[in-house]
């Protein structure tokens, strides 16, 4: 507040505070209070502001300039002047008070001036300002009044300035924070952002404003609309040509074959004339277009049976989904007038939808005109509005032994016919006679999904047989679904069958001749869930079921099927099986209710689980820029990734040194088939792989910060406690992705954690041979296996107990490193002896400033029993209410290092001793250089010293000062 005129203030008794104008070092006219009744004692003078609104601030900033003469410098002033003055506030809602009493104002400090000036100094004009600021919290009422209060010095009051602090407007994760006022005391102000305009929440967005006007721990996050992009801040339409369908898409991509969009901001494309999208069709997948007509109709005629065959439409319109569909109509014999035929005809395996190019149609009437139309269908037929593409076949019943082939095409104007005759045996009659009737003698019950038959030949064929049919059903479904299968052989393997279904089989044979009858139905139930090894002798039932042939049992056949040890097809992922309560489901280990990561041992070909989890890269897409780590396999570098319709990104890159053999290509590429099955922002996230050519690469997003042990170290004492905890909260929600998933991670710790340029740390480090071999912290155990000693949990170390539980161990270790700023966990002390001491019920002691609440946190992950430690969702909610009421944060452990009775003794005698025992060693050179070279010189060591000689960082200067205090406490040891 400066002002040329009258400012108003409030000045009692009337010889105390007076206003003047006075000229600045610049010779400005300014006006100001000044006071100097240093002659008279029992001085109580005091000046009130007007009332200051509060303009919503819970906590305002007081800064005063003001110069303060020196009583020594003043000749003749009796001992009761002073050199200090009082400064007090007062709320109010009312803004025109005129009078306070001195009792209701709050004391804000006394005041006292760093520099005074004297008669000299005036007489030069050399005017020696004072400034000093003060802050008053938790304000409520509309406004407030300052006051100062002078009980007998010189002071000339120059300047007032009340400000509070906000927190700037600003867009992160696509979310927009407002302007933030900040809160009272040092509570952090939560604000909820709002997305930006064309996005939309992906989970709400979140950060905290801090009292120093900074934006802390940011959660959540918006993420562009369907036709939007992200583009730095903001959301950008999708480019015509371009589409994107859903908001948990990336970016735009380009329009699928046959669709465009012409509009920006689409969500999809829409498809050319012609081609069209159904309703279950992905909006990536390209439009299609209904078939082309089946093709090469063919007739087989049995008396009153007719087997149609033909060939596939040419075009299937772009989908896989062709069907068949087969009308039947009966004509007069005339040929023109025909009518549907009537229910009593049957179609096997049945009339519509058929998947195969082929159908048996019996019942019909003897010496009748049938016309069939063979439809070819797909997913789009219904939608295409012009008529579908059929083929019809004409045949004449009763004319057994000749297969009579007519074909009319319709469609698209084209008409032609064909004849051709393909069989020319006369065997109606003498065919069901000669070729008796196959009878399934012999089942095995293989699976839930697949069942084994067999036969022996018609005991009278009539030639040589060409072929077997089986005709199945689901037992009671006959009308609804057939299936007819051939074989040349005596077994049939019918897959593809639901467990714990009843199944009627028939058999018949074909020789040249034709088809000879079937054998009697024989049911058969699939087993409820696959067995670990089928073909159990006890399990190979024998069934004789004779209709016609009364064909001789063949104990032999029995030998055949019975097969010994064979397993399911699945190899038990090396997950924990009594922890996780794992079922194997197609080979692949499934947590009820839950996505379950699949171990890619789970595969016989580890290649295709690469193919499964991981998306190949065209190696023209990357460009490699630097290197920045050495990984177990090669060097890891930082680069840019240029996808089609994607726009560039920094990845990172690791590569497989050259000369690998092909069990270091598998153990390299895993880790890209495990990382390639998360999905989470405290994961970190694979792009791809390029396997295709050399070097093999593995590209995952770039994470700016490297690794969270380096980082921290790098960074030590920079963060607030908040920031610390917003760290170990991402730690937390990534580790709780992976045990829902079922995933052990092993080798959690802060080394393999990435960070990046938003402080996002994300769990990192998958490889499956990276305990034994990557982690230069893995030492060997007496059971022969490597592990990092220090971040495992007892059990695994004892006998390989790894579960989520022994990962929540290792991620108390982890808060432990964030806290102590990237130390190393149990300092010096040798595995064996970690080993020991952990089983002696020690643990380690909270780091220098570390809340209470967080070690306690890390006490509980390291319970002894497992089942004690909490869960990484329990461990998530205790960091979020933590990070809701910051006060929670301010109790501190206090004990340091060399309180706890359980460390080693510490005892140094010289200051270098000293500083390296904190781990400060390398300010030797300063302390020595600033004359500290005895350990009793260091226990009076002050802040602005330790600045003097150049220990700035506010880390360091912490942790030294908190060692001197504990030298203090513990003097006896010091050996001074
Ligand atoms: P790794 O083989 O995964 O242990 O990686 C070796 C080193 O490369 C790490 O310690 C990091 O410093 C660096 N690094 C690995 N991945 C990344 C990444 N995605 N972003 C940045 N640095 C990385």
């Amino acid at each position: 507040m400066s002002a040329l005129g009258d400012l108003g203030w409030e000045a009692y008794p009337s010889e105390g505070w007076e206003e003047i104008s006075v000229m600045d070092e610049r010779n400005t006219p300014m006006r100001s209070y000044q006071v100097c009744n240093v002659m008279e004692a029992n001085q109580n003078n005091w000046l009130r502001t007007r009332h200051i609104p509060r303009d919503g601030a819970q906590r305002v900033y007081i800064e005063i300039k003001f110069t303060l003469r020196d009583c020594n410098s003043l000749p003749g002033v009796p001992g009761t002047c002073k050199e200090t003055f009082n400064m007090y506030y007062y709320e109010s809602n009312n803004a025109n008070l005129w009078f306070i009493k001195e009792s209701q104002y709050i004391k804000i400090d006394t005041i006292a001036a760093d520099e005074s000036f004297t008669q000299t100094d005036v007489g030069d004009r050399v005017m020696k300002l004072n400034t000093e600021v003060r802050d008053i919290s938790n304000l409520s009422k509309k406004g407030f009044y300052l006051a100062f209060q002078d009980v007998g010095a010189c002071i000339a009051l120059v300047s007032l300035r009340v400000f509070y602090k906000k927190c700037p407007l600003a867009v992160l994760n696509l979310a927009q924070f407002p302007d933030t006022v900040t809160g009272g005391d040092s509570a952090l102000v939560e604000v909820r952002g709002s997305c930006v305009n064309d996005s939309e929440e992906f989970e709400a967005p979140r950060m905290y404003c801090s009292g120093d006007g900074g934006w802390l721990v940011p959660i959540g996050r918006c993420v562009c609309k369907p036709g939007f992009e992200e583009n730095k801040d903001y959301c950008q339409p999708c480019r015509p040509g371009t589409y994107k369908a859903s908001s948990m898409d990336a970016y735009c991509t380009k329009c699928p074959p046959h669709s465009f969009s012409h509009q920006e901001k689409a969500s999809e494309c829409s498809c050319e004339k012609g081609f069209y999208r159904a309703d279950m069709d992905p909006r990536s997948m390209a439009c299609t277009r209904p078939p082309s007509a089946a093709e090469n109709p063919i007739s087989t005629l049995n008396d009153t049976s007719v087997t149609l065959e033909w060939s596939p439409p040419r075009d299937s319109g772009g989908r896989g989904d062709v069907t068949y569909n087969v009308h039947c109509r009966k004509c007069a014999n005339d040929g023109k007038t025909c009518s549907p035929c009537s229910n009593s005809v049957h179609f096997v395996p049945r009339q519509f939808g058929l998947s195969i190019p082929k159908v048996l149609i019996t019942d019909l009437l003897s010496n009748t005109n049938y016309t069939f139309s063979i439809e070819a269908v797909n997913g789009v037929s219904d939608l295409s509005p012009t008529p579908k593409q059929q083929v019809t076949v004409n045949i004449t019943t009763g004319q057994t032994g000749c297969s009579q082939i007519s074909e009319h095409r319709k469609g698209e104007g084209h008409q032609y016919a064909r004849h051709q005759l393909l069989q020319l045996f006369f065997l109606s009659f003498t065919l069901p006679l000669s070729l008796s009737a196959v009878n399934v003698i012999l089942k095995e019950r293989k699976s839930k999904d697949s069942i084994t038959l067999a036969w022996q030949g018609p005991d009278r064929p009539n030639g040589v047989i060409v072929e077997y049919e089986v005709i199945y059903y689901e037992k009671n479904q006959r009308d609804q679904n057939y299936t007819v299968l051939k074989t040349k052989a005596h077994t049939m393997t019918v897959e593809g069958l639901k467990p714990g279904t009843t199944y009627v089989f028939r058999v018949r044979a074909r020789t040249d001749g034709g088809y000879g009858n079937y054998g009697g139905e024989i049911e058969l139930e699939t087993s409820h869930e696959d067995m670990l090894a089928i073909g159990d002798p006890n399990q190979s039932t024998i069934l004789a079921v004779s209709i016609a042939g009364g064909i001789v049992l063949l104990i032999f056949l029995v030998a055949c099927f019975v097969v010994s040890g064979r397993h399911c097809g699945y190899i038990k992922a090396k997950q924990d099986p009594d922890e996780e309560k794992m079922q194997f489901q197609n080979g692949r280990v499934k947590l009820p209710g839950s996505r379950t990561y699949v171990h890619p041992h789970t595969y016989e070909d580890p290649n295709q689980a690469v193919r499964d989890f991981a998306k190949e890269i065209d190696a023209s897409t990357i460009r490699i820029e630097r290197v920045i780590g050495a990984g177990e396999f090669g060097e890891v570098c930082s680069g840019r990734l240029k996808l089609p319709s994607k726009r560039e990104i920094y990845v990172a890159i690791k590569s497989l040194k050259a000369g690998y053999s092909e069990k270091q290509r598998r153990d390299f590429l895993s880790e890209a088939s495990i990382m390639g099955q998360f999905d989470h922002p405290n994961i970190i996230r694979l792009e791809g792989v390029v396997t295709r050519c050399k070097p093999v690469m593995i590209i995952t997003e770039y994470m700016e910060n490297g690794s969270l042990d380096t980082f921290l170290k790098k960074h030590d004492g920079q963060f607030t406690v908040i920031q610390l905890v917003g760290m170990m909260r991402g730690i937390a929600s990534g580790m709780k992705y992976l045990s829902d998933m079922s995933y052990v991670h092993r080798d959690l710790a802060a080394r393999n954690i990435l960070v990046n340029s938003n402080l996002v740390c994300k769990v990192s480090d998958f490889g499956l041979s990276r305990v034994l071999e990557d982690d230069p912290e893995a030492a060997y155990t007496t059971r022969g296996g490597k592990i990092p000693i220090r971040w495992t949990a007892p059990e695994a170390i004892a006998y390989r107990k790894f579960t989520s539980a022994s990962d929540v161990w290792s991620y108390g270790i982890v808060m432990w490193e964030v806290i102590s700023y990237g130390e190393r966990p149990y300092w010096e002390m040798s595995n064996q002896d970690v080993i020991k001491a952990i089983d002696e019920g020690y643990r380690l002691p909270a780091p220098m400033d570390c809340p209470v609440v967080l070690h306690q946190l890390m006490l509980d992950c390291w319970e002894k029993s497992r089942s004690e430690r909490p869960k990484f969702g329990q461990i998530v909610n205790t960091l979020d209410k933590l990070i809701r009421n910051p006060n929670s944060l301010k109790e501190l452990a206090n004990s340091s290092v060399w309180e706890d009775p359980t460390t080693p003794e510490f005892s140094v005698s010289t200051v270098d001793e000293w500083l390296d025992a904190v781990n400060m060693g390398q300010y030797k050179d300063n302390f020595a250089s600033a004359g500290y070279v005895s350990l009793d010189s260091i226990l009076y060591i002050s802040l602005c010293e330790l600045s003097k000689m150049g220990v700035t960082l506010v880390g360091h200067q912490k942790k030294i000062l908190s060692a001197v205090q504990s030298l203090h406490a513990q003097g006896t040891h010091v050996q001074v």
